[in-house]
Order: structure tokens, then C-alpha cells, then sequence
């Protein structure tokens, strides 16, 4: 884009400078010392030329290194962003573990219920879900929540589970 600009700056300067040089034959060729001035003139002009050329050679490397830097930049931005999303995905992992472990603390009833050694109830009386062990086979239970005498019909709750 920038260098886009440029060009078009420095076409539009060249345009402006054969038109004068134009103007300056056509009103200044009768003149004795038109030759030494035009000479003179486009002396100078070349010498505009070059630093405009050079000016524009250090815009396009000032340029380019901004570029870069900012490249750099972005680059070490996003590994921060990455790192900063790793840590935060730890920690909401690490606070489900701490979670479950508060849990399984609070409600050692809870804890891991498994399908083949454990069967799900829940107390008739107060409406809580617990789990209790179907080896011991208990016809009565006592709710770990209201300490109310549940009675278990093993064919009954398999039923209820569906
Ligand atoms: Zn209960």
C-alpha cells in the first residue's frame, strides 16, 4: 500500500517536472543561456530524484523491520495466549478433581458407584440418591440422610432402575 503511495508520488513529481521542463523549452528556447539553465535544471532534478529514491529505500526497510517486530510480537503473544489457556484448563481440571474429592469426602456413600457391586436408591422418606452395596444384601437399609428404615425389595429397585 505504502509503497503503492510512493509510486504514485514519485510518477506524479516526474509528470510535474517534463511538463516544466516542457514549458521552460518552449517559452525559454530563444534564450542564449537556455541550454546552461535546462542542464543546470535537470542537474538538479536528478539529484531530487536520487533522494527521494533513497528516502523511499529507507521507508521500505524502516518498514519492513516494523513488520517483523510486530510479527514478533504477535508470535510471542500467541504463546502466551497458548500457555495462559493450558494453565487455565489445568486449573478447571484440577478444581473438578479437587470437586469430586470434596464430594466423595462429604458423601463417602457416593463414591464411585459401580454397576456390578453397588445399586442405586433413593429414600421413599426424604427423596436422596445413595448407593449401597448389593453384595451384603440387606432386606433393610437405613437412609444415610434421614436415618429412616428403608425396605428393599431387590426385584422391585432392579425394576425401579429402568
Ligand atoms: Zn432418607
Amino acid at each position: 500500500m505504502d509503497n503503492i503511495d510512493n509510486m504514485n508520488d514519485r510518477e506524479n513529481i516526474e509528470k510535474e517536472y517534463k511538463k516544466f521542463l516542457n514549458d521552460l523549452e518552449e517559452n525559454l528556447k530563444d534564450n542564449p543561456d537556455f541550454e546552461y539553465i535546462k542542464a543546470k535544471f535537470i542537474k538538479l532534478m536528478l539529484l531530487f530524484f536520487d533522494e527521494i529514491d533513497y528516502m523511499r529505500e529507507q521507508y521500505d526497510e524502516k518498514i519492513e523491520k516494523i513488520l517483523e517486530r510486530q510479527s514478533y510480537f504477535e508470535d510471542k503473544i500467541n504463546k502466551v495466549e497458548e500457555l495462559a489457556n493450558g494453565i487455565e484448563e489445568e486449573m478447571r481440571l484440577n478444581e473438578e478433581v479437587e470437586d469430586r474429592m470434596i464430594t466423595e469426602l462429604l458423601h463417602p456413600h457416593l463414591r464411585n458407584y459401580d454397576n456390578d457391586t453397588e445399586c442405586e436408591v433413593t429414600c421413599p422418606y426424604c427423596g436422596e440418591l445413595f448407593y449401597i452395596h448389593v453384595e451384603g444384601v440387606e432386606k433393610e437399609i437405613t437412609c444415610p440422610y434421614c436415618d429412616n428404615p428403608i425396605e428393599v425389595d431387590w426385584n422391585d429397585s432392579d425394576n425401579d432402575k429402568k
